[in-house]
């Protein structure tokens, strides 16, 4: 196999059992297996944990909206061709969510707000759905169901430069985590195609003007390109490179000043009046279908300890040693590791290269010694034999590298 099939996350998502198509769902469509769901569940608690430190909410949304919700916000016009559209047996029309801010614009448009409630941060990973062209889907990087890793900031436009900084240092401490570092692309409006573009030039000057201040204040490795911006705003976009030294789009912060507009969104300023308020979408992942597609190909299939369906794969070399296996496994479950019993029939060491072959981070064996010593053989993913270490011992060790979220 070449490098690049090594890496390949659609050969390494069968093998590692972690999502899978079916003809009858559809192509595009990944269905995750429970392997595949911790990986996304554990990316997704990740983000939210460092996003409920700078005051975020979590919202819930339906999937689907009448299409006047569209019309108001111009996605019924601009995204007619890759919206799924449902017709109700009463014969209205309603379409699937390609994205969500629409939707929220309405949980914020509730009630009138005073500008002492300002910002108010609304996150919400949940799916979205667009009607891609088969031959543009590719395993999980481009699907037509795929999930936002969604946040929506309502401020006052005084208070933008702030939230995208808090933004942007959650973005930071993300991806440091992987250790990819990241390039910063300012993605501006294109004064050729103004008819692209929802509202006027001189709020997308301002706009862009405070998005440049903050990439030169962070004194960011950025560029600027012109034509990226989506059509109600300009974005920083991030984009790293993986282990194979190929770029991926990643996190994305964008300042839309056009949809509350539309919307008429406002607080209550100190004088008593209705002030025009801005929004900003703010994906960390983007999706993360297509987040975990990178990080598979990042790492060949071998995740971080924290990351890893399995953790530890517990192996009692015959039969005698089932019993103590299995109150090994009971310790370690215990102390919430994820741990699984690799007792069949199989020869010790078929069941070690499985175990090698699915990547799992920790092997531990036990034999005669280890039973009558109350210890186990471990062997470490990249590192071989570690030694012998009893069952307390080693969960605590793992323990603390799970919570670093190294390794
Ligand atoms: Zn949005």
């Amino acid at each position: 196999m070449s490098n690049a099939e090594q890496h390949d996350h659609k050969i390494l998502g069968r093998e590692l059992d972690l999502f899978v198509f079916s003809d009858l769902v559809g192509s595009g469509l990944p269905l995750f297996t429970p392997k595949g769901t911790i990986i996304r569940n554990l990316l997704d608690e990740y983000v939210w944990e460092l996003r409920k430190n700078y005051g975020y909410e979590r919202v819930e949304i339906p999937h689907i909206t009448k299409k006047e919700l569209y019309q108001k916000s111009g996605h019924w016009d601009k995204f007619k061709d890759e919206l799924f559209r449902i017709k109700t047996r009463e014969g209205h029309e309603f379409a699937l969510k390609p994205m969500n801010c629409p939707h929220h614009t309405q949980i914020y448009a509730r009630k009138p707000w005073s500008y002492r409630e300002m910002p108010q941060r609304y996150a919400n990973s949940t799916m979205c759905y667009r009607d891609e062209q088969t031959g543009e889907l590719g395993g999980i990087s481009r699907t037509r169901a795929f999930t936002q890793d969604d946040a929506h900031v309502f401020c006052r436009m005084t208070q933008t430069k702030e939230e995208f900084l808090k933004i942007w240092d959650i973005v930071h401490e993300f991806y440091k985590t992987f250790g990819f570092t990241l390039k910063t692309r300012l993605s501006l409006y294109d004064p050729k195609e103004a008819k692209k573009y929802l509202g006027d030039k001189d709020v997308w000057a301002v706009a862009e003007g405070i998005l440049r201040e903050i990439v030169e204040e962070k004194k960011a490795d950025y560029f600027e390109s012109i034509g990226e911006a989506a059509f109600y705003g300009p974005k920083l976009d991030f984009i790293t490179k993986d282990s194979l030294g190929r770029d991926w789009q990643v996190a994305t912060i964008q300042l839309d000043m056009n949809m509350p507009e539309r919307f008429d969104l406002s607080c209550v300023s100190e004088n008593g009046k209705p002030e025009r308020i801005v929004m900003i979408h703010a994906a960390i992942m983007g999706s993360i279908e297509r987040f975990m597609s990178v990080l598979i190909e990042h790492y060949a299939g071998a995740f971080p300890l924290w990351l890893s369906p399995v953790q530890v794969a517990v192996l009692p070399i015959g039969e005698g040693h089932q019993a103590y296996a299995r109150e090994v496994m009971k310790k370690l479950v215990a102390e919430g590791i994820r741990a699984e019993l690799e007792d069949s029939n199989e020869t010790l060491g078929k069941r070690i290269r499985e175990a090698e072959t699915q990547k799992v981070p920790y092997i531990a064996v036990m034999g005669d010694k280890e039973v009558s010593l109350n210890t186990l053989a471990v062997r470490k993913r990249g590192a071989g034999d570690t030694g012998a270490t009893s069952a307390e011992d080693f969960s605590q060790l793992i323990k603390k590298e799970i919570q670093s979220k190294l390794g």
